[in-house]
C-alpha cells in the first residue's frame, strides 16, 4: 500500500514535476542491496532493508536536497549460492544494469548521483559504475557503503572486534528498525579466522581491512552465514548506529551536492 507523496522520492513525482525538480539539482540517490543469506536469525532482505532505511533517514533530514530512487534488491552473490534463497546477478550484468540507471538519470539533466551500497560484493562493481558514469556523461557520480558511515560508532559502542556479515552492526540496526523480524534465539557468534596476517575476513577493530582481497566461497568460511558476532546485537546499539549513519550520510550528500563540476580541458 502506498502512503503520502514524499518530497524526496524520485518515483512519487509525475514526469511534469520531475522536469521542475531537476532545476534545484538534488542529489539522486540509488540504494543497492541484495537478497541473500544472513544467518539463521535474519531474513534475506537485510542488505536492501538496511541501506534503503539509512538512505530514507538521511533524506528525511534534508528532503529538498535528495531524490531517492527505488532501491535495487538484488546484487552480485555468486559466492553465496550454496545458501538456499540467495539470488545472484552476474557481475557484468549488474554493472550494465546500474549504469543504465545512472545514464538515464543523467539524461534527464541531474548532475549529481550517489550510489549507496548495502552489500559488500556489490562495492567494486558500483565503484566502476560510478567511474564510468563520470567518464561517459557530464555527471558527478560517486558510491559508498552505508556502514562506512557508522563504523567509528561501531568501534566506540560495539562489543565485537570484527565487522563482516549478519554481525553486530547489521543485526543491531535491523533490530532497531524491525525487531519482530529478528530471531535472536538463533543468533550466533561465528568467527573462524585462519592464522593468516593478510587474508581478508572483514574490518577489524583498530586494524581496518586487510590489503589482500580474495573472496572465498561463503560456505567454506561460514557454517551459518554469519561472520562476526550477532549475539551482542541490541536495539539500543542499532538506534545509535542508524542515527550516526543517517546523520553522516546527510552531511556527505550535502557536501557532494556543492562540489563544483569543472569544465573539461582538452590539452592535446
Ligand atoms: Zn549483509
Amino acid at each position: 500500500m502506498k502512503g503520502a507523496k514524499l518530497p524526496y522520492r524520485y518515483d512519487h513525482y509525475t514526469w511534469v514535476e520531475i522536469r521542475e525538480v531537476v532545476k534545484r539539482q538534488p542529489v539522486v540517490v540509488l540504494p543497492t542491496g541484495s537478497t541473500e543469506d544472513h544467518g539463521h536469525h535474519l531474513p534475506l532482505d537485510v542488505d536492501t532493508f538496511l541501506v534503503s532505511s539509512v538512505c530514507e533517514g538521511a533524506a528525511q533530514l534534508i528532503p529538498d536536497e535528495v531524490l531517492l530512487l527505488p532501491e535495487l534488491a538484488y546484487g552480485f552473490e555468486d559466492h553465496h549460492m550454496d545458501f538456499p534463497g540467495t539470488i545472484t546477478i552476474r557481475d557484468d550484468h549488474l554493472l550494465d544494469f546500474v549504469l543504465d540507471i545512472t545514464r538515464s538519470v543523467g539524461h534527464h539533466g541531474f548532475r549529481k548521483i550517489l550510489i549507496v551500497n548495502g552489500h559488500g560484493s556489490n562495492a567494486n562493481i558500483m565503484e566502476t559504475v560510478a567511474r564510468r558514469t563520470v567518464i561517459e556523461t557530464d555527471v558527478h557520480c560517486g558510491m559508498l557503503n552505508w556502514w562506512s558511515m557508522a563504523q567509528s560508532t561501531l568501534w566506540r559502542i560495539g562489543d565485537s572486534d570484527l565487522q563482516s556479515h549478519a554481525d553486530e552492526i547489521e543485526t543491531s540496526v535491523y533490530r532497531y528498525l524491525n525487531d519482530d523480524a529478528v530471531q535472536m534465539d538463533k543468533a550466533v557468534k561465528e568467527v573462524k579466522i585462519p592464522d593468516q596476517k593478510y587474508y581478508w575476513r572483514g574490518w577489524f577493530r583498530g586494524k581496518g581491512a586487510s590489503p589482500l582481497r580474495m573472496m572465498d566461497q561463503w560456505s567454506r568460511i561460514s557454517e551459518t552465514g554469519v561472520i562476526g558476532d550477532a549475539t551482542v546485537a541490541t536495539v539500543e546499539k542499532g538506534e545509535q548506529l542508524y542515527q550516526a549513519a543517517t546523520r553522516e550520510l546527510a552531511e556527505l550528500i550535502r557536501e557532494f551536492r556543492t562540489l563544483p563540476i569543472e569544465p573539461r580541458v582538452d590539452r592535446h
